[in-house]
């Protein structure tokens, strides 16, 4: 695990080293806030960032969303309970762990839009 402005990213095993520009997406994915607890009860619980399409070939820190510890690797999460019954569950667009890009592209809107970052 890789400390990064204050939240838990979870470190790739041997794809490589982390450049500048991703470790700066996955420190402003992890501020946003678990995707889960936006829409469902929030735990409290501290954010990682989990990689969507992990394992399937192309693994990118760019294909990130947060999710908090319960819902990343808890029995009420992504890895905990898999990905079918997460989906199920949770419903995210497309029933499908790529939905969790969408969620994360919505919450960044909102973030960046909040914070005047963007017009
Ligand atoms: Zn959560
Ligand atoms: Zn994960």
């Amino acid at each position: 695990m890789l400390a990064l402005q204050g939240a838990m990213v979870a470190q790739g095993q041997g794809e490589g080293r982390v450049t500048v520009i991703e470790a700066f997406y996955m420190g402003l994915v992890a501020k946003l806030g678990c995707v889960v607890c936006r829409r469902f009860e929030p735990t409290g619980l501290p954010v990682e960032v989990h990689h969507v399409a992990r394992g399937s070939g192309v693994r990118s820190d760019f294909a990130v969303a947060p999710l908090c510890v319960e819902h990343h690797r808890g029995q009420a999460g992504f890895h905990g309970m898999g990905e079918r019954a997460f989906c199920r569950l949770y419903r995210p667009p497309g029933e499908a762990e790529t939905g969790l890009l969408i969620w994360n592209a919505e919450d960044l809107a909102r973030y960046l839009r909040a914070a005047r970052v963007v017009a």
